[in-house]
This record gives C-alpha cells, sequence and structure tokens, in this order.
C-alpha cells in the first residue's frame, strides 16, 4: 500500500510583526525568514519525518529546486514533482504576530499548472488501495479526486484553502476529510466560530455520508467520527509560538499511524503530540518534528 500526496510546494517568506497589516498602513517587519513550504510539501514532510516513504507529484519552477532536497531529508519521494522552466515556483507571505498567530497570501505560480496529462502520468504507478492525499493549493482538484477515485485509491482531502474551487468539485469520492473548523463551517453553510463541534460534525457526516471526518480544533483539539463512533481528543498544553503548519503536522502524523495499521483513536493521540510540538517552534516544515521525538510512538 502507496501513498502519493498530489500537492502545493511553495516558499514562505515569513515576516514577524508587532500585529496584522491593516487596510492602508504600512509597517516594518523585525525579521524575515525564508523557508520551505505549501501544505503539500509540509504533509509530505510530516509523513516522511513520520516514517512513512511518501511519494509527492506536482510542480515548481526552477527557483524551488532546493523543495525536493528537503523532501528527500524528511524521507519523501519526489521523483514525481515537474521543475517548469517558465514558472515560479508558488509562494507564501506569512505575517506572523507576538501571539503566535498568522494570516497568509498564497501565490500559486507553478502549483497551478498541474494539469490532466501529469495527473494520468503519474497515477500510472498507483493502483487500488494506495492513498492519495490532496489538498485545495493546486489546480485540477477535481480530476485529481476522479481519477484516484476511478482506481480504486483511497481519497483524503485537506479542503484548504476553502473558496470556491471546492463548490465545483465532487466531494462525494472523498474518503476522508481533514478539515479545521472554518473549514468545516464554510463546507457546510453553517455560521462560522457560532456553533460547536458536535453540529459540524453532524452536518458533515448529512453532507457526506461516506466519508470519515477529522475535524480539527485548534488548542480545543480533534474530534473525528469513522466507522460509527466519534472520537474526542484534546490537545497537549504547550505554549504556541507559531501555529503555521499545526495542521499539516496533525494530517502526517494521523495518516502515518493509521497506514501503520494503529486505531483511529492512537493516530489522534501521536498526532496531537506532533502538532503540540510543531505550534512550539516557529516556521512551517522546519517545526515539524520526527518520528523519535513523540513521546508515545509504540508502532
Ligand atoms: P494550520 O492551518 O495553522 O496548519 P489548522 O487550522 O489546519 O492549522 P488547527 O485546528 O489549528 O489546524 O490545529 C491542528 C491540531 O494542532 C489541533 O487539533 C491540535 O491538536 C494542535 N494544536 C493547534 N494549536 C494548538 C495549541 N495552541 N496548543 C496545542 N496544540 C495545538
Amino acid at each position: 500500500m502507496k501513498i502519493l500526496n498530489f500537492g502545493s510546494l511553495n516558499i514562505d517568506y515569513v515576516y514577524r510583526v508587532d500585529h496584522f497589516v491593516r487596510k492602508g498602513e504600512t509597517i516594518s517587519s523585525r525579521s524575515l525568514q525564508v523557508f520551505s513550504g505549501g501544505k503539500g510539501l509540509n504533509q509530505s514532510i510530516a509523513l516522511g519525518r513520520a516514517g512513512v516513504p511518501v511519494f509527492h507529484a506536482g510542480c515548481i519552477g526552477e527557483d524551488g529546486r532546493f523543495l525536493l532536497e528537503q523532501l528527500k531529508e524528511a524521507g519523501a519521494e519526489p521523483r514525481y514533482v515537474s521543475v517548469l522552466s517558465d514558472m515560479r515556483t508558488g509562494n507564501a507571505i506569512i505575517q506572523n504576530d507576538s501571539s503566535g498567530d498568522n494570516c497568509i497570501i498564497l501565490y500559486g505560480g507553478a502549483n497551478r499548472a498541474v494539469g490532466k496529462q501529469q495527473i494520468d502520468l503519474v497515477l500510472k504507478d498507483f493502483s487500488k488501495g494506495d492513498w492519495l492525499l490532496l489538498q485545495n493549493e493546486t489546480s485540477c482538484l477535481n480530476e485529481l479526486i476522479e481519477a484516484g477515485h476511478e482506481k480504486g485509491m483511497v481519497i483524503v482531502l485537506n479542503p484548504s484553502p476553502m473558496d470556491e474551487v471546492i463548490r465545483t468539485v465532487n466531494l462525494q469520492h472523498v474518503d476522508w476529510f481533514l478539515l479545521n473548523e472554518i473549514e468545516a463551517a464554510q463546507l457546510t453553510g453553517l455560521p462560522e466560530n457560532q456553533c460547536g463541534k458536535e453540529l459540524l460534525i453532524q452536518a458533515l457526516q448529512q453532507e457526506f455520508p461516506s466519508s470519515k471526518i477529522l475535524l480539527t480544533l485548534g488548542e480545543e483539539g480533534s474530534c473525528c467520527a469513522a466507522d460509527g463512533q466519534v472520537l474526542n481528543q484534546p490537545a497537549y498544553p504547550v505554549k504556541a509560538v507559531d501555529t503555521t503548519a499545526a495542521g499539516d503536522t496533525f494530517t502526517g502524523y494521523f495518516l502515518s499511524e493509521v497506514l501503520r495499521g494503529g486505531s483511529v483513536k492512537y493516530a489522534l493521540d501521536i498526532a496531537s503530540q506532533a502538532a503540540a510540538i510543531a505550534v512550539s517552534r516557529r516556521g512551517a516544515a522546519p517545526s515539524i518534528p520526527w518520528r523519535d521525538e513523540i513521546p508515545g510512538i509504540k508502532l
């Protein structure tokens, strides 16, 4: 059983600010750091560091070649990433404030060049029962879901960022939704920050009756509805320094433990431990822990 992550690869520019820039305002940044990033790449790095030999597919420009090295260093296999000479790698401008919160502007760049031809070529090497991990930072999300479904792959979707594209996609083929509260509210049409996790889970189950749902709730933990039961997992209390990639770390470690045959309960616990470590460190990919840093690992 193989896992393929067909996802974004970005260069992250992280600006440390006292507060997020407001309309019409110019502010000075205390520092600038450049990291590898993108939900796709972060999730592959999390899977790789969790010890799962994930295959990564996607597109970058020449400026992003260092991202391939970072994937390899984490134990992820980047052979399905196309390097396009006429495009810039996708990037993100991240403002990070003193309380550890962030806000982000994304530029899709080469991530928007994922097309049907590349999808068909890559998926030729995968078969029924293999897992396909997707986010919403590349082009052709619908084609990816359809192609994976036709192959009989297990489709995992992190519908992030939530935008109009998601509404045009056939989500009924998704086997696992991994999403946060805001994405869940937007997907179900419920008001944001105003309804509890029970209501969100219920609405998601109603809309996607054959899918499993994993809802993350920041420092409130996570909640998973799968195989007829709902499991709640508290977050591990830590001093949050930078929450970037908390969700990606959670995704990578949750999937790694499920793929190793662990129970959902165990996978939730390990994913929470890994995500707590990630929020206690700065940066996106660099904050993702290695497997031997997670105290509760048993498998
Ligand atoms: P991001 O987009 O920043 O990567 P997200 O919104 O997708 O994150 P969250 O729900 O914020 O995901 O966080 C994912 C998981 O990370 C949570 O379920 C929790 O286990 C852990 N986590 C997040 N914030 C904290 C925190 N402040 N302290 C401890 N654990 C946290």
